[in-house]
């Protein structure tokens, strides 16, 4: 396979490097290393999301006609290697990766007009509201109910693990609205606005001490019928094409490789008592090879998940190797960034890590993220449909069994 970029594409990625380089601020670049979660800490996020705005490049994936920047999959990728390269902040996905899309395929015209604007500039941000006690990677068996009054349905249960439900002003949401055959054929995916009356949001701390996620009650909240995408009971067809965004579309490996090199730098600098470093371990230096070659395997199937896209407009059953594949390295990842750091991986500093702390950490400041990671990575097996679930899936769709 020849990968050499052509003139073309090399010049475009000089333009978007020195975009980059010419746009990220200390603070943003700060708050994008010391990130530990999904996204850093919002100000910088939500302040990097308004530069790529202004440039017309937040939304690499999406349709020129929707606001894109009308670029080619080549484009997409290098534009998102360079991000990764030059250490921006990830942007958060609920509007611009996962409802923006199944707007765009299943929402009236109206909603298109309405919330995919919206979604660009950053007025709204959407979490995601599908899992429920006892209803995760059995997402089918959901309870929480919309029952029709008038022109509104009136919901009633609750939602867990919802990431960002307390920044989000919008939520996308999976209500049941039959009890009658099927659980899938019972289920209606809804747009509403956070400060409905009768929604809560209540937080959940995660394992490294950061606040992600959330449970939300509901009661007697209600939303117009008009906030509903596609017809009444055949939101599961909208939520499985929004969860194919969720798994594939991304630019995990140009992410990790970025933590894998900063494993390496961190192994090189800590000198052990008889002055080697750990690099010079054969079984470090071995754990850091085999990972990189891994990387190289998750670099590829990204690639697939991309000419997918292009040929068919979404990554179809790609995106479940991908996400299997690409969080177990990065779980492997920030494992050995642990031992990098060794002893100095055991200090809990939460403060320190804030973006313009100035509180003197133990150990260097570059390396106080590394155990809450480490931590908060034990759940990218997880989300998103857990790895087991993955596998089944792959079974079933690319093995027919
Ligand atoms: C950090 C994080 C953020 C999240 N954010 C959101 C969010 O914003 N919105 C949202 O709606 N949800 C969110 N989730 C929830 C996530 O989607 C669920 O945790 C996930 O789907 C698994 O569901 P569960 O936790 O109920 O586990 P369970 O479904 O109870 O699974 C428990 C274990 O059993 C295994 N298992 C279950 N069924 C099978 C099977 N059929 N075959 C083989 N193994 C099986 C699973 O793989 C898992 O290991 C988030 C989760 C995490 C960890």
């Amino acid at each position: 396979m020849d990968i050499a970029l052509s003139d073309d594409l090399r010049a475009f990625q000089m333009e978007v490097r020195t975009f980059l380089e010419d746009s990220l601020s200390p603070e943003i670049r700060e708050a994008a290393r010391l990130c530990t979660t999904i996204v850093p800490e919002h100000g910088a996020t939500m302040a990097w999301h308004g530069i790529l705005y202004r440039k017309g490049w937040v939304a690499p994936n999406w349709p020129e006609e929707h606001g894109g920047p009308g670029w080619n999959v080549v484009q997409r990728y290098i534009f998102a290697r360079e991000c990764a390269r030059a250490g921006v902040p990830r942007q958060w996905p609920g509007g611009l990766s996962l409802v923006g899309p199944a707007i765009m395929g299943y929402g009236s015209a109206e909603q298109k007009a309405y919330y995919l604007p919206r979604i660009l500039s950053g007025e709204d941000l959407w979490c995601q509201g599908y899992s429920e006690p006892g209803s995760g990677s059995d997402l089918a068996s959901l309870q929480c109910r919309a029952d029709r009054e008038g022109d509104d349905y009136v919901i009633n249960g609750s939602k867990i693990w919802t990431s960002y439900a307390h920044y989000a002003n919008r939520m996308f949401c999976l209500v049941r609205t039959s009890m009658e055959g099927k659980p899938q054929a019972g289920i209606t995916f809804l747009l509403l606005e956070m400060d409905t009356p009768g929604i809560r949001v209540e937080p959940i701390h995660i394992m490294g001490g950061d606040h992600e996620f959330n449970r939300v009650f509901f009661q007697d909240v209600r939303v117009p019928q008009s906030n509903r995408v596609g017809a009444e009971n055949e939101g599961w067809t909208v939520a499985k094409y929004l969860l194919e965004f969720e798994r594939g579309g991304d630019a995990r490996a140009a992410r990790q490789r970025t933590r894998l090199v900063e494993a390496r730098r961190l192994a090189t600098a800590r000198r052990k008592s008889d002055g080697r470093s750990l690099l010079e371990e054969p079984g470090f230096a071995a754990d850091l090879a085999s990972l990189e070659i891994e990387l190289d395997t998750v670099e590829f199937t990204e690639l697939r998940a991309m000419a997918e896209i292009a040929k068919r407009g979404n990554p179809g059953t790609a995106s479940s190797m991908l996400k299997t594949r690409a969080t177990e390295v990065q779980m492997a990842i920030s494992e050995l960034a642990m031992r990098a750091i060794a002893y100095y991986a055991a200090p809990h500093q939460p403060e320190e890590r804030l973006a313009g702390a100035n509180l003197e950490p133990i150990g260097q400041r570059d390396e106080m993220s590394i155990t809450a990671r480490y931590l908060n990575d034990r759940a990218a097996s997880i989300y998103a449909g857990s790895n087991e679930i993955q596998r089944n899936i792959m079974a079933k769709m690319v093995l027919g069994m």
